[in-house]
């Protein structure tokens, strides 16, 4: 039985892939020689652009599926219809 994630859980998963992608894109270039990226940077760009794939279609109001992708934070209410995003359990 597979309960569905609250939007803030899957906000914080998008966080943790972003910061951990660019972490290991930071490390990779830090350990690569000039015109050479290190494989880490590969390893890294994965998660990156995974957390961007993820932001554009899970992370969405419950209301109304308009996507949050254009808000810097996760807003308290949809910028769309306005109502809160914060589901009850
Ligand atoms: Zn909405």
């Amino acid at each position: 039985m597979k309960k569905e994630l609250t939007i803030r859980q899957k906000s914080k998963i998008h966080s943790a892939l972003f910061l951990g992608g660019a972490a290991v894109i930071v490390l990779g270039c830090w350990l690569s020689k000039p015109l050479e990226p290190h494989f880490l940077v590969w390893m890294g760009l994965v998660p990156f652009f995974g957390s961007v794939v993820y932001r554009l279609t899970a992370i969405r109001c419950p209301h109304c599926g308009s996507n949050m992708a254009g808000c810097r934070f996760l807003p308290k209410c949809c910028p769309d219809c306005g109502k809160e995003l914060e589901e009850t359990p």
